[in-house]
């Protein structure tokens, strides 16, 4: 079986293909053009025939089939939707979120075909776990929208279907070959790893040594009841043990922690919230290095409720700044295509895709 050179680090690559360092230049090539391009070509490189030979047996690139695109006009832009075919039949969707800037979009991705986290005002989380991602096909996403759809792409988002650090091995594998320098070369700055909160992934994410990668979590319940109730995980992980993973995460100079916090009437808004929010934000950064982004809710198929209205909304961010919060409304991007928070992942666009409540503004 042919081992899908999007999954690999340009070092992985040339070791795996075993020719010995006197091809380097020409794999390096090989390498550049596989992200580049999309193209996996080893009859067009300058090496001897034999070489070819191997690199065609022991490699291929496994773009993704773009089944649908739907996109929506909003202030910012052209928020779009791929729906996209893995090779064994399944799909998953991204997300092309217009950025403030108007320059490069974030490019939200999905790490899992499914998710079983089972929150329960997300769409992608109704269905479970179908199967976790090979880092390849996380990575394909992003080479598949930009290559066959032009997509503009400066800033990656790992907030679509799925938790990505439930499937920590290929979300390391994804994170190791986007940030390497001979391929899709992101910074560091410009990754962001989005967490439902799960204590030990983010202590094993840590351990990789990225001092500068973007850590986003979703917190959507100012105590653990409430917070149990919206997100199961919040039953095995309390907000305690949640915080001290977090305050341990590296936080450079111009860390900011964006915490996540979609608003649901009458489910996380009581009149306690603002102070239960602040408590957490204190246990989990240092002061100032964090910050709520306050999404309001997008009903999706099984709706828990109607949308806050512009006025609760406001009423709640008001709250939040006078309890020391530093606050950001997060303007719905993509709601009328289901590409918004919690709307990713039934599969069809049109049909809610998937994503974890609060894509960071970036
Ligand atoms: S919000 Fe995120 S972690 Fe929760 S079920 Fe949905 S995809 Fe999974």
């Amino acid at each position: 079986m042919k081992t899908d050179i999007l999954g690999l680090s340009r070092r992985a690559f040339e070791e795996a293909a075993g020719l010995g360092p006197g091809r380097s230049k020409a794999l390096g090539i090989l390498y550049k053009d596989a992200f580049a391009k999309g193209r996996f070509e080893p009859s067009g490189a300058a090496i001897a025939r034999e070489a070819v030979a191997v690199l065609e047996a022991g490699f291929g690139l496994g773009l993704l089939e773009v089944l649908e695109v739907v996109e929506e006009e909003g202030e910012l832009g052209t928020t779009s939707k791929a729906l996209l075919g893995l090779a064994d039949g399944l799909t998953v969707e991204c997300v092309r979120i217009p950025v403030a800037s108007r320059g490069p979009a974030t490019l939200c991705l999905s790490s899992q075909v499914g998710c079983r986290m089972a929150c329960a005002f997300c769409e992608t989380g109704l269905g479970g776990l179908t199967r976790n991602l090979a880092a390849a096909e996380i990575v394909a996403q992003y080479v598949t929208v930009t290559t066959r759809l032009g997509w503009d792409i400066g800033n990656l988002v790992f907030m679509g279907m799925g938790e990505p650090l439930d499937n920590f091995e290929a979300l390391a594998g994804a994170l190791g070959v986007f940030l390497d320098a001979s391929g899709p070369a992101f910074a560091q700055e410009e990754l962001t790893v989005c967490t439902a909160g799960l204590p030990e992934g983010i202590r094993r994410l840590r351990a990789l040594g990225y001092k500068r990668l973007n850590l986003s979590v979703s917190l959507n319940g100012p105590d653990n009841p409430t917070r149990g109730r919206l997100m199961p995980v919040g039953r095995s992980h309390d907000l305690a043990e949640l915080a001290a993973a977090l305050a341990a995460y590296p936080q450079r100079r111009n860390f900011t922690l964006a915490v996540n916090y979609c608003l649901i009437p009458g489910l996380n808004d009581g009149l306690e919230a603002p102070a239960g929010v602040a408590a957490f934000l204190a246990a989990a950064a240092e002061p100032g290095r964090a910050l709520v982004n306050l999404i309001p809710y997008n009903p999706g198929s099984h709706p828990l409720g109607p949308a806050p209205t512009e006025s609760q909304v406001e009423d709640f961010r008001l709250r939040l700044v006078a309890a020391g919060v530093q606050v950001k409304l997060r303007a719905p991007r993509g709601r009328g295509l289901m590409a918004a928070c919690g709307q990713l992942g039934k599969g069809g666009v049109g049909k809610p895709l998937s994503c974890p409540p609060g894509q960071p503004d970036l």
